[in-house]
């Protein structure tokens, strides 16, 4: 696969990044397996599980919004089960994943870990309600004749992003981790724990999933989209790695005089710009946008090196 084209300065993401195309309102939905749909407007994604009882939706973007309820109804009204959403599960608290909770009412049942209770109390949004039920490490979700299975294994993007696993159609759905398709969503997720991040990729290959909901962007995700996202990481560290110690330092430190943080930032830059070369150039056919972001991946992975990791000083000398 080749790169056919330009959209403004960058060039156009590979065929396989892209999903199906969105109807009249701006979603598109379909069934995963028995009860359980995904939900998307290209840039966001839900999930619901239709039960004889109820809909349990797995969270609620923004931007998605009123089309979550009109995705219910539009393939309910063919199941003939109902369409009221009665469990809504948190997958973390950050705005643009759950901010449109509220439309569903006080009356819902909100499922998600204490981490995401203590947030969104602190947060005191209105569209965030917390959650009504909380968990610390499992909790089994079990409405109608339908099951999920709810995890926490410590904080990655996000101090309290959890593992929601549906065993019964191998599906598992975990945000921010993941870009099907794509490189990750700047600076490494926006990750507020790095490790946690990189370990969250293993984690999520340790259920026997076959397709993931990962929250972003218009398609579903496979295993073969984690592995190859754990390659384009491993290259961007050794890349960068090389390029911190190969860059010569102390040319920014002459040039800033006792300004340090213009001699580290002048350093860093030139670091990231040559990390990220090769590997823009060995993944622009398989993922899209990394040409957009792989030099501010390359800026968060000089940091976690340095500071999370102490394999490089301030200006790439080991330690
Ligand atoms: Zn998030």
């Amino acid at each position: 696969m080749t790169v056919s084209g330009s959209q403004g300065a960058y060039a156009t993401p590979p065929g396989p990044s892209t999903g199906p195309a969105l109807n009249a309102d701006g979603y598109h939905v379909s069934n995963i397996g028995g009860g359980l749909y995904w939900v998307t407007d290209s840039v966001y994604q839900a999930m619901f599980l239709v039960t004889k009882t109820g809909v349990v939706l797995v969270d609620a973007p923004q931007t998605i919004g009123e089309n979550l309820q009109r995705a219910i109804d539009e393939v309910t009204a063919i199941s003939g089960k109902p369409s009221t959403v009665t469990h809504l599960v948190y997958s973390h608290s950050h705005a643009d994943h759950i901010g449109a909770a509220s439309i569903f009412g006080a009356e819902v049942e909100r499922i998600g870990h204490v981490e995401t209770e203590r947030l969104l109390r602190r947060d005191d949004d209105p569209n965030r309600p917390p959650p009504t039920v909380t968990f610390t490490d499992r909790y089994e979700l079990a409405v109608g004749d339908e099951r999920l299975e709810l995890a926490y294994h410590g904080p990655n993007h996000s101090p309290d992003n959890i593992f929601v696993f549906s065993p019964d159609y191998e599906t598992l759905m975990v945000v921010d981790v993941i870009y099907p398709g794509w490189v990750p969503f700047k600076s490494l997720g926006l990750s507020q724990d790095t490790p946690g991040w990189f370990r969250a990729h293993d984690q999520i290959l340790e259920y026997p999933f076959a397709t993931l909901v990962a929250g972003h962007l218009g398609r579903l995700g496979r295993r073969d989209d984690v592995v190859i996202q754990k390659s384009y990481l491993a290259d961007l560290s050794d890349s960068v790695r090389a390029a911190a110690t190969t860059v010569d330092a102390q040319s920014h430190i002459r040039e800033h005089g006792a300004n340090v943080w213009a001699a580290y930032q002048s350093y860093a830059d030139e670091v990231c710009a040559r990390a990220a070369r090769p590997v823009v150039t060995k993944y622009a056919d398989n993922l899209g946008a990394a040409d957009v972001y792989t030099t501010a991946h390359a800026a968060s992975m000089l940091e976690t090196l340095r500071r999370d990791r102490g394999e490089l000083d301030l200006f790439g000398i080991r330690p």
